[in-house]
């Protein structure tokens, strides 16, 4: 398929209101692609690799802007795009606009002419700018991307543009390339989630519903190495756990960072953060714990510091740990990290998603026995029947110096990604709230060369990416951090106005509150009071980041 056929479809879904019609737009499109379609189904959803494949294409505006300037011209400095995305708004409009204006436009240029792109070129290209390392890697990512920009058409640089720096919003979420799957090739909606869930990539899935139908579906199978999304949990209550489900599993609830060990003892093992990023090389003890396991395994649980006499440290210490590629050594001596496997989706060639917990628990017994429990272990868990049974737990888990318990339903399946009724968390702390990073504003005085008072949103709806505001954040904050989250945000910032900056949703901030009112100043119609910066949540993307709806659920209690 040419590249710029798909930005054509692209461009009418986008302009198309209703989603009944989308999902429909986007089925035609499915059956049209032939051998192309995993990569259309993946481009849709702004990705270029799976979601499982911790590739990033690590584009940032000025490599984006220095790229199209040159396609743009010897009139077009990426000043002047920049200058021009300040007016627009949105880099698509820019990159389809540069056509324009009288200069020697996009399409113009290369010998090659504007319909030589192919959406599987677009995809090996950029597979191989996300693969770009070390010296010279800027210049040659600039060169692969300057050649795309370079062969599309104005509508195509549009949404390559978009692509590169994920800012696709053409209102197709995961649900509507779903569904549209299921459309397309005649299988059910719920055999399409499933096979998602087991696989985390709509490409391949979209290619299997074609070929294999709902058999094909149904046998998705895990496999080791490429992870899967985490269970999550909801708020709850002892007594409504053991209404619900009469007998409850209780385990401590660490506050740590959640990770997923995978280990093929003829392979290797690898490390995934609740964001499904590799972080095997982050954290060498958990590597070394499970390279003591002798079948393959997949195994949940959470990673944990701990000081010298193994108590508990809050999760800012664990996630210090994450991000980390260099200087390991110096880290792992400073803050040590300890696993807690508490649950087991795959042993010894056998998937476990559909078995109950108790089952699987069996399972990670097996798989964990004989191993030295210093580096890591199991996350005991005990059956209770009773709230004062639920309670005794969680004191003996306060005065340990841990976060608070899980209560689990004993019966229950791991449904990957799925924030259920079947794990339930308590935590006797403060509320806080996830919040999105969308703004902030130049400090002033000794704070000037600092971004400060940053605005922050909640998300809209489950799973998109549209954010409303709903305050702003500048208590907490130390000098020091202060100067780390401006190089952090920076890079994102997208427009200025004055002091004030918008900033691309992608940095995730817990802020503590005292409480929540009914406001008219932010879009979300709520505001915080005496909102304060707790941490940088780096194990959570804006997708995981809380909701409109659990602000509106928190303010009705
Ligand atoms: P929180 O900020 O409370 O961790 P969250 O939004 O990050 O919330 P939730 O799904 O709401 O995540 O809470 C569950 C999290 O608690 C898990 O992602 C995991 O990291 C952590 N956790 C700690 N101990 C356990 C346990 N025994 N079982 C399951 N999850 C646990």
């Amino acid at each position: 398929m040419e590249f710029a056929d798909f930005a054509d479809r692209v461009a009418t879904i986008e302009e198309e209101p209703a989603d009944l019609e989308i999902t429909s737009l986007v089925a035609d499109l499915f059956v049209e692609a032939g051998a192309d379609l995993p990569v259309v189904a993946r481009l849709l959803l702004g990705r270029v690799v799976p979601a499982w494949e911790s590739t990033t294409l690590d584009v940032g505006p000025s490599l984006c802007h220095a790229a199209l300037a040159r396609a743009a011209g010897p009139n077009v400095t990426p000043d002047d795009v920049a200058d021009r995305l300040a007016d627009a708004g949105e880099i698509g409009t820019v990159a389809e606009s540069l056509d324009l204006d009288g200069q020697r436009g996009l399409a113009a240029f290369g010998d090659a002419g504007p319909d030589s792109l192919t959406v599987a070129e677009v995809e090996t290209q950029l597979r191989d700018l996300a693969t770009a390392e070390g010296s010279g890697s800027r210049d040659h990512k600039e060169d692969l991307l300057f050649d795309l920009f370079n062969r599309a058409t104005p509508l195509g640089a549009r949404y390559l543009a978009r692509l590169v720096l994920s800012e696709m919003r053409i209102g197709v979420g995961e649900g509507t390339v779903r569904d549209a799957i299921a459309s397309a090739f005649d299988v059910p909606v719920d055999a399409v989630e499933r096979a998602l869930q087991v696989t985390n990539d709509y490409g391949a899935i979209a290619v299997r519903a074609r070929d294999e139908g709902e058999a094909g579906l149904n046998a998705a199978e895990l496999a080791v190495g490429r992870p899967v999304q985490a269970m999550l949990a909801q708020t709850g209550t002892a007594a409504d756990a053991v209404e619900a489900w009469g007998q409850v599993a209780v385990e401590t609830k660490y506050d740590g960072a959640r990770v997923q060990v995978h280990h093929d003892p003829a392979g290797e093992t690898r490390v995934f953060s609740r964001n499904l990023e590799d972080v095997t090389e982050a954290l060498p003890e958990i590597v070394e714990f499970a390279d003591g396991l002798d079948v393959p395994v997949i195994l949940d649980g959470e990673a944990l510091a701990v000081d010298d006499a193994g108590d508990p440290l809050p999760f800012q210490e664990v996630l210090r740990r994450f991000r980390r590629k260099h200087d390991v050594a110096r880290m792992r001596e400073a803050v040590t990290v300890e696993f807690r496997a508490f649950d087991c989706l795959h042993a010894d060639g056998t998937d476990l998603l559909d078995a109950p917990l108790l089952d699987r628990r069996e399972h990670l017994s097996r798989v964990l026995d004989g191993v030295d429990d210093e580096s890591g272990g199991r996350s005991p868990l005990t059956l209770a029947e009773d709230v004062d049974a639920v309670a005794e737990h969680e004191t003996t888990a306060l005065e340990a110096g841990h976060e608070g318990i899980m209560l689990k339903n004993p019966e229950s399946t791991y449904t990957p990604g799925k924030r259920g009724q079947n794990w339930l968390k308590r935590k006797p702390d403060v509320e806080t709230l996830d919040l999105v990073v969308t703004g902030a504003e130049w400090g002033e005085g000794r704070r000037a060369n600092h971004l400060g008072t940053f605005m922050l949103s909640v998300r809209v709806e489950d799973g998109e990416d549209d954010f409303a505001t709903i305050g702003k954040v500048a208590t907490g904050i130390t000098d020091e951090r202060l100067a780390d989250l401006t190089e952090r945000l920076e890079p994102l910032v997208r427009d200025q106005d004055g002091t004030d900056v918008t900033i691309a949703p992608e940095v995730v901030f817990e802020v503590g509150y005292e409480e929540i009112q009914t406001s008219p100043t932010y879009e979300s119609g709520y505001a915080l009071r005496f909102p304060r910066f707790v941490a940088v949540r780096e194990d959570k993307t804006p997708e995981a980041a809380d909701s409109l709806a659990r602000v509106e659920r928190l303010t009705e209690k």
